[in-house]
């Protein structure tokens, strides 16, 4: 795949770079290694300081960061502009919190002095997405470098512009050179520099090829890793719903950043006796979005990142018509310039429809319907991703049974899915294993070293 910027808008290719040669990114592993040494060895208040300073630049340009992302994935710019100040307050999140994240816990044992330290791992390798190319990174790059870490950023190749420009944010936030840097590669060298023995781990943000290719190569080399892949969130709404504020969530929680998000809503499952209203309402609002020029301030959704994201969508909706389902609204590409789909509805699916089985990355919502609390659940827990789940309902009880009983990262009740600092974000199954954000994030990459200092014995 080309390292370039293609303008999804208009299929345009601004700018091409060429791949790092082996000899430079060997050149990068050296620096990344030294500077891993004495970046562990900073004050936590001199590290939190960079990455509190990464936080204000990320406010100041949020303006400028934002058209870049829309420049080169297509989302609408007021959410790529929020997509950047979101960046700075996972940094002044990590800024006031890191210390406290990382600070020894005393074990109280008689006799002894015990603690656990929590220890930088050194040169953790980023590879990354390019739906969210400023949140990815920042969520795994503000907490690493609060800890000691060093970050190498293996950047999706059709965001290079961003990439570039969080590698100079973090040097002009005080970064020393080496701490965090940006290798302009394909996703053939990965290999190799997990291989590296200046590479201490790795976390992959992606589809599950990537993830399981990034795995089984770190685990061949024991190295620890974070993989965060993909989802098919269900959005379940009860009877006992506020069915008309669930219909308004349904469709932002579609259709954010064009639909492509892992942990936009993609299944949704309705009550039976509230079914026919919520998918008449959820079909006129779909119907009425805007679709068109992400960088004009009025548009819902803009074009997919690429023609073959869209192809591979549309194939999807074809095989779910082929196997029996109804097209609401949508279902096709737009005609002319740029990688514009239809915001869809689907309904009448057969239960192994494939936009119920697999990950659609764009506006495409499947609905079907269920009995009572139980079923909804057995539908949603019957997939293979796990990563997040709301659920719709006044209910008490069942508010406890989808609470308990969703098989996934994060359920979220009368609302939608989103992630957050404060809170640990990933999944399971097929979504993948770790967590990032808040504590248990930044503790990912670390050496959760025991200490024991016992008195010496007395002759
Ligand atoms: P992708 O094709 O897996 O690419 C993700 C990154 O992995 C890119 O940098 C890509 O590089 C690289 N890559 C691909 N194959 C690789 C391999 N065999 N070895 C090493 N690196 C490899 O995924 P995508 O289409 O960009 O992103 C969409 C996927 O990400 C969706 O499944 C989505 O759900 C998931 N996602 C998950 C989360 C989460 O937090 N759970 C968040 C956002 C997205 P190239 O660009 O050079 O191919």
């Amino acid at each position: 795949m080309a390292i370039a910027t293609i303008n999804p808008a208009t299929g345009e290719q601004l700018c091409k770079y060429s791949a790092l040669t082996d000899r430079e990114i060997d050149d990068k592993l050296a620096v990344a290694h030294r500077t891993a040494s004495s970046w562990r060895a900073t004050p936590i208040g001199e590290r939190t300081g960079v990455v509190r300073r990464a936080g204000e630049l990320l406010e100041e340009r949020a303006i400028e960061y934002g058209r870049l992302m829309t420049l080169e994935m297509g989302k609408p710019i007021r959410a790529a502009i929020d997509e950047a100040k979101k960046c700075a307050t996972a940094c002044y999140f990590y800024a006031d919190h890191a210390a406290d994240f990382l600070a020894d816990e005393v074990v109280d044992v008689k006799g002894e002095r015990g603690y656990v330290a929590f220890e930088p791992l050194g040169v953790v390798l980023a590879v990354m997405p390019w739906n969210f190319p400023f949140w990815q990174v920042i969520r795994f790059a503000a907490p690493a470098l609060a800890a000691g870490n060093v970050g190498l950023l293996k950047h999706a190749s059709n965001v290079p512009q961003c990439a570039l420009a969080i590698e100079q944010l973090f040097e002009e936030a005080g970064a020393p050179g080496g701490a965090f840097q940006t290798l302009l590669i394909g996703s053939e060298p990965v290999a190799r520099i997990l291989a590296d023995d200046r590479v201490a781990a790795a976390t992959l943000t992606g589809s599950e090829g990537a993830g399981s290719s990034v795995a089984s190569i770190a685990g061949k080399h024991i190295k620890k890793t974070v993989l965060e892949l993909g989802g098919s969130d269900p959005f379940i709404v009860m009877a006992s719903a506020d069915v008309d504020a669930a219909v308004k969530t349904a469709v932002s929680a579609r259709t954010i950043n064009n639909g492509q998000s892992c942990i936009a809503a993609k299944r949704f499952i309705v009550a039976e006796p509230i079914a026919d209203r919520f998918i008449d309402a959820f079909v006129e609002r779909m119907r009425g979005l805007v679709v068109g020029d992400p960088m004009d301030e009025r548009t819902n959704i803009g074009p997919l990142a690429s023609d073959q994201i869209r192809h591979d969508l549309h194939d999807q909706v074809e095989r779910a018509v082929a196997s029996g389902a109804t097209v609401r609204t949508g279902g096709r590409s737009r005609d002319g310039e740029g990688f514009f789909y239809e915001p869809t509805v689907l309904t009448d699916l057969a239960p192994d429809s494939p936009v119920l089985r697999e990950e659609t990355f764009g506006p495409v919502a499947a609905v079907v319907r269920a009995r009572d609390v139980e079923h909804a659940i057995e539908i949603a827990n019957d997939s293979r991703f796990g990563l997040g789940a709301a659920a719709w309902t006044r209910d008490a009880a069942e508010v406890e049974r989808f609470s308990r009983g969703l098989a996934a990262g994060t359920v979220v009740i009368n609302g939608m899915v989103a992630s957050d600092a404060r809170f640990p974000f990933g999944g399971v199954k097929k979504s993948g294993y770790g967590r990032e954000l808040s504590a248990f994030g930044l503790r990912e990459f670390v050496n959760i070293k025991t200490v024991r200092v016992m008195a010496p014995p007395t002759r």
